[in-house]
This record gives C-alpha cells, sequence and structure tokens, in this order.
C-alpha cells in the first residue's frame, strides 16, 4: 500500500540532483565518473566570505535570525539592488531563505491558487515545474527553439496566457540555456504583462554574475511592471557559495510579507553564519566575481570548441550561466550492442555507462531532444569528458 500523500507522489524527484546521485555512487564504487551534471561552480568561496563567517562563530551568532533575514543583511541586499541592478527595494521588500530554490517555493507558494496557470518560459530550470505542482498550480511550457537562441518573445507569452494565468517564471541567465534577455527583449515581456491584470512575474537572476557578452539587465527596473516582478537571487553561483544555503527576493511588501509568513512555519530564518558571510559578498565590489566570470567564458569557449568536431550534436553560443544545452536528437534511434537509443534519458544513461559522464537529461528542463552538459570545471576536466563522449557517440550506428 502507497500511504504516502498524492502531493508527494505526483512529485518528480529533481533530475539535477539524480544524475549527481548516481554519479557520486559510482563514484563511491570505484568507477571514475566525471560529473557535468550538477550546476555548480567549482571554485571555493572567497577568503574574505569565509573569514566573515568565522567571524560570525566567534561573536556567537548562534542564535535563531529573524525570520526575513538580518536587518544588516537586508541592507546590503537593497543596496547591491540599487548599485548592480538599479532597482529601488527598501528592506522591507526584501526576504531572505535558504537557498534561492526556497525563495522561488516560498513565492510559488504565495501567490499560485489550485488549477492557476502559471507559465514557463522553456527550456525552464528544473525544479520550477515541481514548486508549481507543489503549489496545485497547472506548469505550462512555453518553448524557443534553438534557432531563437531559446528566447520565447513577448508575443509567445501574449498568446499564451489565459484568465487562469498568474504566473510567469524565467531565468535570464538561463539555466539551462546560457541565454541572457536584452534590455529590449524584457522591455517587451514587461508591457505584455503589465497589460494583464493580477498577472506576476519571477526573475531568476542568480547568474547576474555570470555573463559573456552584454549586460545582465533586471525585468523589475520598467516601472510600469516593477510592483508584478519578484526579482530572485542569491549568492550560490557568483560567489561560489552553492553549500551556503542563501538566496533571497526583492518583491512588493505584501508578497514579501507573506514569504516571511510562509519561511515563519517551514524553516524560520536561514543560517545565521550562512547570512552573516552573505553581508560580505552582496556589499563587497562585483569586480570579486570577475576572475570566475572570465574563466567561465574560457571553458565556455573550449567546450564549444570541442563540442564542434561532434557532428549530431547541435548547439548555439550561451552567453551566460555556465551551461551547453545541445541538440542531441540525432542520435536517437540509433544503437550500440544491444543499447538501442530512443530518447535523451536512453542517451544520458548510455554515456554514464559507457562514457562514464554524467549529463542531464532536456527532459528534465522541458525539451526532449536535447541535453545539458555543465562546464564548471577545470579545462582538463572538459577536455577528458567531450574526449569520452565524442569516443562513445561514435559508437552508435
Ligand atoms: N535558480 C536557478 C536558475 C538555478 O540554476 C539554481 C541553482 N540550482 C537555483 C535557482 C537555486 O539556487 P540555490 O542554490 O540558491 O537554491
Ligand atoms: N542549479 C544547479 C543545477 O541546475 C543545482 C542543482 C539543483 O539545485 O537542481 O544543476
Amino acid at each position: 500500500m502507497n500511504s504516502l500523500s498524492d502531493r508527494i507522489n505526483r512529485l518528480s524527484e529533481s533530475q539535477t540532483l539524480a544524475m549527481t546521485r548516481k554519479s557520486r555512487e559510482l563514484i563511491a564504487q570505484g568507477i571514475d565518473v566525471i560529473n557535468l551534471s550538477i550546476g555548480e561552480p567549482d571554485f571555493d568561496t572567497p577568503d574574505f566570505i569565509k573569514d566573515a563567517a568565522k567571524k560570525a562563530i566567534d561573536d556567537n551568532f548562534s542564535h535563531y535570525a529573524p525570520v526575513p533575514g538580518y536587518q544588516d543583511l537586508r541592507d546590503a541586499i537593497s543596496n547591491k539592488f540599487k548599485r548592480d541592478n538599479g532597482l529601488d527595494y527598501s528592506p522591507d521588500q526584501i526576504v531572505v531563505s535558504t537557498g534561492a530554490k526556497h525563495s522561488i517555493a516560498n513565492v510559488a507558494l504565495a501567490l499560485i491558487n489550485p488549477g492557476d496557470e502559471v507559465l514557463l518560459l522553456s527550456p525552464y530550470w528544473v525544479s520550477y515545474f515541481e514548486i508549481v505542482k507543489l503549489a496545485e498550480g497547472k506548469p505550462i511550457p512555453v518553448s524557443a527553439g534553438i534557432e531563437n537562441d531559446f528566447k520565447v518573445t513577448a508575443s509567445q507569452l501574449e498568446a499564451a496566457i489565459t484568465d487562469k494565468t498568474k504566473l510567469i517564471v524565467f531565468s535570464t541567465p538561463c539555466n539551462p540555456s546560457g541565454s541572457v534577455f536584452s534590455e529590449e527583449e524584457l522591455k517587451a515581456i514587461a508591457d505584455v504583462v503589465a497589460a494583464h491584470e493580477d498577472l506576476y512575474v519571477i526573475c531568476d537572476e542568480i547568474y547576474e554574475h555570470i555573463v559573456f557578452t552584454g549586460k545582465h539587465n533586471s525585468l523589475a527596473k520598467f516601472d510600469h511592471v516593477k510592483d508584478r516582478v519578484i526579482t530572485v537571487n542569491g549568492v550560490s553561483k557568483g560567489f561560489a557559495m552553492t553549500g551556503w544555503r542563501i538566496g533571497y527576493i526583492g518583491a512588493p511588501a505584501w508578497i514579501a510579507k507573506a514569504c516571511t509568513k510562509i519561511q515563519g512555519q517551514f524553516t524560520s530564518g536561514a543560517s545565521s553564519i550562512s547570512q552573516k558571510a552573505a553581508v560580505a559578498a552582496v556589499s563587497a565590489d562585483p569586480s570579486c566575481t570577475e576572475e570566475m566570470r572570465n574563466t567561465f567564458k574560457k571553458r565556455r569557449d573550449l567546450i564549444l570548441d570541442l563540442l564542434k568536431d561532434l557532428d549530431g550534436l547541435k548547439t548555439n553560443v550561451p552567453e551566460g550561466a555556465f551551461y551547453v544545452f545541445a541538440d542531441i536528437s540525432s542520435y536517437f534511434n540509433r544503437t550500440h550492442a544491444d543499447t538501442k537509443i530512443e530518447n535523451a534519458t536512453d542517451l544520458s544513461m548510455y554515456l554514464l555507462n559507457e562514457a562514464s559522464v554524467a549529463l542531464v537529461p532536456g527532459d528534465a528542463f522541458g525539451e526532449a531532444d536535447y541535453m545539458r552538459i555543465s562546464y564548471a570545471c577545470s579545462d582538463e576536466v572538459i577536455n577528458e569528458a567531450v574526449k569520452r563522449i565524442k569516443a562513445a557517440l561514435n559508437k552508435l550506428k
């Protein structure tokens, strides 16, 4: 008998984390797996941030933190929004949570009623879909192909909006495509949203510091739509702090208050030590992220160059984040020994078994013909991984 709730039975495991779990299991068995499935910087957290955390421990920040976050952190985030994004969010419009994933879950639970439609710009980040389901909303992917650089247009969104649409969710720079929305593209989206009553947008900007060409722009900078935008950000990616678990939102005060109410019942304030580390991160001159960004750009160029050698693979040029989202559908219906590749999941399992390389099938991001490759690893690992992938793909006839 399955006594679990319908809610949990309907929920899928995060496929990014599932592939990482599988590769960790294989590594524990002594198999030399290259894990290009999880999206996390391979760098260590900068020393000045670690020092702030050590000081917080010594200063006995060991008690419950205020539910929406320490005042000094919310002040620092308010300044950061102004300094980096040209956004005016007062501290009472800011809520600090246990990672940006938690921030997004709070907002979804605060806004979505059962049956509300939520448009996801596809390819979308894996957890948006399941978080919307948990909130009893109906996720509706709106897709842009590789030929459009994976950027859904404002008119596509307009066509998908119904009287049940409550929320739109997207990321810029985008996980998994690396696409960065331009100011004009964002303005067009803002115009569509502004024209519909009671429609909100989560603009997830967690990769803002990892943009290679052009400039990161925030949707909330357009005044006519600012009171409908929830800006999500965090320290995981830009400051190599994935394990510290600090994310935050800037939002209309009534949404921030609702998120505080939810997390007051679920988690209380985020980790006190991590919050003090985050004060150092968001207060620092953003030039401290430059070295990591430059390294990611070199790696992007390297992997794109190496992937050119794989005839069956189609890629575009990602402008940010640290992923390549490649069309791998030309390998479908090919076989090696008794393995037949029918879809992206088959291909990812084949590459895990045959090449010991872990990637994430595109289905996790709403696009069944694709595969996500994370290149947040050294040049040496990138070279070895592509070599292995190539050898395994060449065996498929
Ligand atoms: N949004 C996007 C687009 C992401 O890629 C991630 C990383 N998993 C998150 C949110 C969540 O980040 P965090 O580590 O802060 O929970
Ligand atoms: N952002 C990362 C990814 O997409 C982290 C894993 C996760 O939280 O899903 O791989």
